[in-house]
C-alpha cells in the first residue's frame, strides 16, 4: 500500500475534523496574501497614484483586523490539528498493539522493548502528522499559486526569476532523498538500541555486581551512545545541510531580485506599492520553496516510519494485512473502556474429544523441538505428558495451545481446528511452567478482569492451596506482587497463577510442571480435591510426579521432541526402559544420558 492511499484512509477516519484543520490552514494562508493586497493599496494611496482616495486608515484597520483573524484561526488549527493527529497516532499505537497480541504467544516479541518503543513514539508520531502536513502543503501551494499569478501580473520577469529556485532546490532535495531516509532509519534504529540496553542493564543489576562487570556494562552502553551520537549527528547534519541550501539559494535570488528591480523603479514602472508587496509576499513564497522541500523529505521519512510501525505490528504473522496498520477502531477518548468480555460457553465448546496429529514444531535455528506428535484427550479424563528435562514437554503444550507456529491437525470434537485462538477460555485454561505476574495486587492478578465474585475466588484459592499464603502476606488480597511489588516465591507463584486459571471458566484445564508449587502432602491434596470438584473436566498435566502419574488414564513419554512410548502407567513400566527410569527417578539431570545417576 502507498502512502497516498494511508493518507486517504486516514482523512476518512476524522473526516470532518480534518476538513476543519484543512480550512483553518487556508484562512493562515489567505491572510498574508490579503495582508499583501492591502499594504500595496496604503503605498499606492501614499504615492497617490489613484484617483479615488481612501482614507489611510482604513487600510490600517483592515490589515489590523486580518492579522488578529489570522490568530484566532491559528489557535484554531492548532487544537483541531492536535485532535487529529493525536487521534490518528493512538490509532496507530492501537494497531500495533493489536498486532502484538495476535502474534504466538510463546514466541519472542519481534523486536526489543526499546526498538519497539521508538515505533510507537516516534515513527507514529512521524505518520500521524503527515496528512496534516499535506493539507499545510496544498494550502501553500495555492497560496503560491495566486501569489504567483498576482506578481506575474506585475512584473513578470522578476516573478520568474523568484520562482526559479524552487525547481532547483526539488532537483536538490530530490537527488538526496534516498540518503535522508536511510540516515534517518539508521537514527532510529541506534537510539532503539540505547534504550533496549538501558532497560537490560536494570533489570540485570544483580548479575552486574555478581561478575563485577560494572565496567564492561558501561563500555556496552558507552559504544551504543556512540554509535547513537554518530546516527544522530550524521542525520541531523545532512538535514540542516540541505535545509541551509535551500535557503541560501533563495536568499541568493532575493539578492539578484533587489538588484533587477533598482532600474524599473526609478521609470516608475515598477512603485513602492509593488515592491511592498514582493516583498511581503517574498517572506512567503521563499518558506513555500522550503517547505516543498522539507515535505519531500518528509515523505520519504514518513514512508520509513510506516514500514517499520507495520513491521511491527506484524511480527511473525505473515497473516496480517499491512493496511491493518491504519485499520478504523474506536479509542474510547472519552467514555470509558468497556468492561472485559467475558466468553460465554456455547454448545460448540463442550468438549467430548481432542484429536492431535502429527503435530511438529522446531524452534528457528535449532533442531530443538517437537516432531510428529499424536494423541488423543478424552472428557473427563486425564492426561499427562513426562519425560527427561528439556524432552520438549512444555514446547509441545505450546504448540497445542497455538502459542507457537507449529505444523499439524487438531480436532475439536470432530471438528477440524483452523484457528487455534480457540484454546482459551472457556474452552481450555492453561498455568504455564514460569507464570507471569504483573505488577498489581493480589486480586486483581487473580481476576484479570473478571467480574468480583468471592466465593468463586476463595474456592479457587483454596483449590489452589493458595490460603495459607494469602494468610501470611501483610495485606491480604490487596498485597502487591509483580515485579514492582511483593516478590512471591516461585511455588507461590504457580499456586497463584493455578487459582487463577481455576477461575477461569474451561473444559480443558493444562497445567505446566507444578513440581515446585507443591510438597508432597499439599499435592496429594490439591489433585484430590480438584478431580472431586471437577469430575466431569479433562486435565493435560505436564508432571514427573508419581503422584500425578498413579492417577493418568495416559501417559505420554516425551524423549527429545518425539513419544517415546504411551499407554497407562501399569503397561508403561512393563515395557518401557525410559518410563521404568523416570519412575525410579534415577534421572536426575537432563541431557539424554550425560548425567545419568545410573
Ligand atoms: P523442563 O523439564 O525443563 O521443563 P521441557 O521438557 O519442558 O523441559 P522444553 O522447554 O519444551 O523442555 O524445551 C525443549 C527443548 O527445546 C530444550 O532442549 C530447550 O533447550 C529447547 N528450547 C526451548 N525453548 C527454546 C527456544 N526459544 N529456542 C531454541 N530452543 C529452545
Ligand atoms: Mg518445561
Amino acid at each position: 500500500m502507498n502512502l497516498s492511499r494511508y493518507m486517504i484512509e486516514n482523512i476518512k477516519y476524522k473526516p470532518v475534523t480534518f476538513f476543519f484543520v484543512w480550512f483553518t490552514s487556508f484562512t493562515f494562508f489567505i491572510t498574508p496574501l490579503l495582508g499583501a493586497l492591502l499594504v500595496r493599496e496604503i503605498f499606492i494611496q501614499l504615492e497617490g497614484l489613484v484617483t479615488v482616495e481612501v482614507n489611510i486608515w482604513f487600510f490600517v484597520v483592515a490589515l489590523f483586523v486580518v492579522n488578529v483573524f489570522q490568530i484566532i484561526f491559528d489557535v484554531i488549527w492548532a487544537i483541531l490539528m492536535n485532535i487529529f493527529f493525536m487521534s490518528l497516532r493512538l490509532l496507530f499505537r492501537r494497531n500495533m498493539i493489536n498486532g502484538l497480541y495476535a502474534q504466538y504467544g510463546a514466541n519472542p516479541p519481534p523486536y526489543p522493548p526499546g526498538e519497539a518503543i521508538s515505533r510507537f513514539r516516534q515513527d507514529a508520531s512521524e505518520a500521524a502528522y503527515f496528512p496534516v502536513a499535506m493539507a499545510d502543503l496544498l494550502n501553500f501551494f495555492l497560496f503560491g499559486l495566486v501569489s504567483f499569478l498576482i506578481m506575474l501580473s506585475i512584473n513578470s520577469e522578476v516573478t520568474i526569476f523568484i520562482f526559479l529556485p524552487f525547481i532547483f532546490v526539488i532537483v536538490l532535495v530530490n537527488a538526496f532523498r534516498k540518503r535522508v531516509s536511510l540516515y534517518r532509519s539508521e537514527r532510529r534504529k541506534a537510539t532503539g538500541e540505547v534504550t533496549s540496553t538501558i532497560r537490560e542493564i536494570f533489570s540485570s543489576i544483580q548479575s552486574v555486581k555478581v561478575n563485577n562487570a560494572e565496567r564492561n556494562m558501561l563500555k556496552h552502553f558507552e559504544q551504543k551512545n556512540n554509535k547513537r551520537a554518530q546516527a544522530a549527528i550524521k542525520d541531523e547534519f545532512f538535514n540542516s545541510l540541505l535545509q541551509a541550501t535551500r535557503t541560501l539559494i533563495v536568499y541568493l535570488a532575493t539578492g539578484i531580485m533587489f538588484l533587477m528591480i533598482s532600474e524599473p523603479m526609478l521609470a516608475k514602472e515598477f512603485t513602492i506599492g509593488d515592491f511592498a508587496l514582493f516583498q511581503y509576499l517574498l517572506n512567503w513564497v521563499t518558506g513555500f520553496i522550503s517547505y516543498v522541500g522539507g515535505s519531500i523529505a518528509r515523505y520519504h521519512r514518513t514512508a520509513v516510519s510506516y514500514n517499520r510501525m507495520t513491521k511491527l505490528m506484524r511480527g511473525r504473522k505473515e497473516s496480517i494485512p499491512e493496511k491493518d496498520i491504519v485499520q478504523f477502531a474506536p479509542l474510547y477518548l472519552k467514555t470509558p473502556f468497556p468492561p472485559r468480555t467475558i466468553p460465554v460457553k456455547k454448545s460448540k465448546d463442550h468438549m467430548k474429544s481432542i484429536k492431535v496429529k502429527n503435530l511438529s514444531y522446531h524452534y528457528p535455528d535449532s533442531d530443538k523441538g517437537i516432531e510428529d506428535i499424536s494423541f488423543v484427550l478424552q472428557r473427563g479424563t486425564l492426561t499427562v505428558i513426562t519425560g527427561r528435562v528439556g524432552s520438549g514437554k512444555s514446547t509441545l503444550l505450546k504448540a497445542f495451545l497455538g502459542l507457537l507456529p507449529s505444523t499439524g491437525t487438531i480436532w475439536w470434537n470432530d471438528n477440524k481446528i483452523t484457528d487455534q485462538s480457540i484454546f482459551r477460555p472457556p474452552r481450555t485454561a492453561y498455568t504455564p511452567q514460569v507464570p507471569h505476574l504483573f505488577s498489581d495486587t493480589i486480586k486483581d492478578n487473580l481476576l484479570l478482569g473478571l467480574p468480583d465474585n468471592s466465593e468463586q475466588m476463595q474456592s479457587a484459592i483454596k483449590l489452589a492451596v493458595f490460603k495459607k499464603d494469602l494468610e501470611e502476606v501483610e495485606d491480604g488480597l490487596s498485597t502487591l506482587v509483580g515485579p514492582k511489588g511483593k516478590k512471591l516465591s516461585g511455588g507461590q507463584q504457580q499456586r497463584l497463577a493455578a487459582a487463577r486459571m481455576l477461575l477461569q471458566e474451561s473444559e480443558l484445564k493444562v497445567f505446566d510442571d507444578l513440581s515446585s508449587a507443591l510438597d508432597i502432602e499439599t499435592e496429594q491434596k490439591f489433585w484430590e480435591r480438584l478431580f472431586q470438584n471437577n469430575k466431569d473436566h479433562t486435565f493435560l498435566v505436564v508432571s514427573h510426579k508419581p503422584l500425578v502419574l498413579q492417577e493418568a488414564n495416559q501417559i505420554i513419554i516425551l524423549k527429545k521432541g518425539k513419544i517415546e512410548a504411551s499407554g497407562t502407567l501399569e503397561a508403561l513400566l512393563n515395557t518401557s526402559p525410559e518410563m521404568q527410569r523416570l519412575w525410579e527417578g534415577k534421572i536426575e539431570i537432563d541431557n539424554y544420558g550425560i548425567q545419568d545417576s545410573s
